[in-house]
């Protein structure tokens, strides 16, 4: 309880009740769920999870942490921690392992390898029932942005695309031990149905979207230079001298659609 939090590991741990409970009750666990708890730290919101679900599986990569998490969990319910790094977890065989379709995703992250992290579990969203994320505020309002506004960007197509995404409460600074220096938010993903997935080839709607943001500025005709051309971009309905921003995450997947030349 009394450890010095860790810098390199994105150590802030959440110590008021009101935030805590606010999480357990988003998530709201069910006994026959089974949840899986990215960077359980202290145990702030391992110990009310496990009360709730009767089991939980913890992923962790500070060793320091484990040997007193486990003490304070053994009398609320059957923990399993795994010693590792989440970015390394492969969540479809864990659900496989498990005995279900789906897992239920959930964490305070470690700000450093958020988007990473985002990235990684939306890999594996066939496994996934839901995610319930605590973020950076400035990365929720990326992750929910709708076209036109200042911070619609890559993060908000990729992952609108196969996942809805609500963005559920804010968490002042106060709220964790150390205070991070920033506004923090939580967040609930909802992975799509295959069939409401986009239908096009991964890698190239990736270089699509990248291109068309790395030059936001730029009209489509000069950022997708090295990816598609004028033509090819009306082709697919879109007008060569929008800029990215004003693209919906339907639009991207209709110029990934195009036939490569
Ligand atoms: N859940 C706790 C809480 O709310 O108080 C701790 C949250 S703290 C922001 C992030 C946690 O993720 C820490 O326990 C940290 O050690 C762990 N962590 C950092 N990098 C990780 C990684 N790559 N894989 C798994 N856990 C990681």
């Amino acid at each position: 309880m009394t450890a010095r939090p860790k810098k390199s590991f994105g150590q802030h741990f959440l110590h008021e009740k009101r935030y805590i409970e606010s999480i357990v009750s988003a998530i709201s666990p069910k006994p026959a769920d089974v949840v899986v708890e990215i960077g359980p730290g202290e145990g702030a919101l391992t110990l009310p999870l496990l009360a709730a679900a009767g089991k939980l599986t913890a992923i962790e990569l500070d060793t320091d942490l484990i040997p007193d998490l486990k003490v304070r969990a053994a009398a609320v319910g059957q923990l399993e921690v795994i010693h590792a790094d989440v970015l390394k977890v492969d969540f479809t065989s864990l659900a496989r392992e498990r005995g279900v379709d789906k897992l239920r995703v959930a964490g305070n992250l470690p700000y450093y390898i958020s988007s990473p992290i985002l990235f990684h579990c939306v890999e594996h969203a066939g496994a996934i029932e839901d995610m319930h994320f605590m973020l950076q505020k400035e990365v929720v309002d990326r992750m929910a942005a709708e076209p036109g506004s200042k911070v619609y960007g890559r993060l908000s197509v990729m992952l609108q695309l196969v996942c809805r995404i609500e963005p559920l409460f804010e968490v002042p600074p106060g709220a964790f031990r150390p205070p991070p220096k920033v506004d923090s938010a939580v967040v609930r993903m909802v992975p799509l149905p295959p069939e409401r997935l986009p239908q096009a080839d991964p890698a190239r709607l990736y270089a699509v979207v990248k291109a068309a943001f790395a030059q936001r500025r730029k009209t489509l005709s000069n950022a997708l230079k090295q990816v598609m051309d004028a033509e090819a971009i009306k082709s697919a309905d879109v007008d060569p001298k929008a800029r990215a921003e004003a693209l919906s995450p339907a639009d991207f997947v209709r110029l990934a659609q195009v036939p490569v030349q």
